[in-house]
C-alpha cells in the first residue's frame, strides 16, 4: 500500500532561529511515522533546512519553480537550482500564486514540466473558489486546471502529487467535509485513471484548514492520500498530531 504524504507549505513565515527549533521538533518527533514527510519552505531556506533535515524522516520542498529554464527573469529560481538543494518537492500552482501572481493552467503545466525534468516531484495544487462552488462549479474547475497539466505532461503523469485545494478553506478554517473532499479526489482520480494506467500510484493531498482536530477523518478517506497542511505545519506539536494520524 502506498503511503501517506504529509506536506507543510510555510509559506512566507520562519526564520533561521525558528527553522531550527521546528525542524528539530518534527525530525524528532516524526521518527517513526509510517507516512511520508516534507516541508515546503521559503526559497532562501533552502539550504538551510536542507541541512536540517539531512538523516532524518523529512523531505524537503520549494513553494515555486520559475517556468523558465535559465536567464534574464529577475527573481525567479529555476527547477535546476531548487534540485542543487536535494529539493524533492516543489508546490506548483497554489491557489496564492494563481491569485496574486496571475499564474495560468498553462504556465502551471509547465512549471510541473520543469520540475519532473529536474527529477522534483510537484505538488500540483488545483482547486475551486467560493464562488465556483456555489455556481456548482468545482469539478468543471479542478478538472480544466489538472487536464492543462496531464496535456502538458502526458506519460509523465504518474509522477506528479495533486493536491485538491478548495480555495475557500486555505487559511480560513472552514474545512471541506470528509465526503465533499472525497468527492472531489474521486474525480481528480478518475479524470488521472483516464490519463494512465499507473494513476493509482499518484498521490492525491487534500489542503484548507487541516489540522490537528480534523485530520484523522479526512486522511480516512479513500481516496485522500495525505495533505498539504499550510498554518498547522507551523507549530510541531500540531503537525505531528496530523502526521500521527497518517498512514
Ligand atoms: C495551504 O496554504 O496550502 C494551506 C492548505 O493552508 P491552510 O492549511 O492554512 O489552510
Amino acid at each position: 500500500m502506498k503511503k501517506q504524504l504529509i506536506a507543510g507549505n510555510w509559506k512566507m513565515n520562519g526564520s533561521s532561529q525558528s527553522n531550527v527549533a521546528l525542524v528539530s521538533a518534527l525530525a524528532a518527533g516524526a521518527a517513526n511515522a509510517q507516512c511520508q514527510i516534507a516541508v515546503c519552505v521559503p526559497a532562501p531556506y533552502l539550504g538551510q533546512v536542507q541541512s536540517l533535515v539531512a538523516g532524518t524522516r523529512i523531505d524537503l520542498g520549494a513553494q515555486d519553480v520559475s517556468q523558465h529554464e535559465s536567464g534574464a527573469f529577475t527573481g525567479e529560481v529555476s527547477a535546476t537550482m531548487l534540485r542543487e538543494f536535494s529539493t524533492r518537492y516543489c508546490l506548483v500552482g497554489h491557489s496564492e500564486r494563481r491569485q496574486y501572481h496571475g499564474e495560468t493552467d498553462a504556465v502551471v503545466a509547465v512549471k510541473a514540466q520543469r520540475a519532473l525534468a529536474a527529477g522534483i516531484t510537484p505538488i500540483v495544487c488545483v482547486g475551486e473558489t467560493l464562488a465556483e462552488r456555489e455556481a456548482g462549479r468545482t469539478e468543471e474547475v479542478v478538472k480544466r486546471q489538472l487536464a492543462a497539466v496531464i496535456h502538458t505532461n502526458g506519460h509523465c503523469i504518474s509522477e506528479i502529487v495533486v493536491a485538491y485545494e478548495p480555495v475557500w478553506a486555505i487559511g480560513t478554517g472552514k474545512t471541506a467535509s470528509p465526503e465533499e473532499a472525497q468527492q472531489v479526489h474521486a474525480v481528480l482520480r478518475a479524470q488521472l485513471q483516464a490519463a494512465t494506467a499507473h494513476a493509482d500510484r499518484v498521490l492525491i493531498l487534500y489542503g484548507g484548514s487541516m489540522n490537528a482536530a480534523n485530520a484523522a477523518q479526512l486522511l480516512s478517506q479513500q481516496d485522500i492520500d495525505g495533505g498539504l497542511v499550510g498554518g498547522a505545519s507551523l507549530k510541531a506539536a500540531d503537525f505531528l498530531t496530523i502526521i500521527a494520524a497518517a498512514r
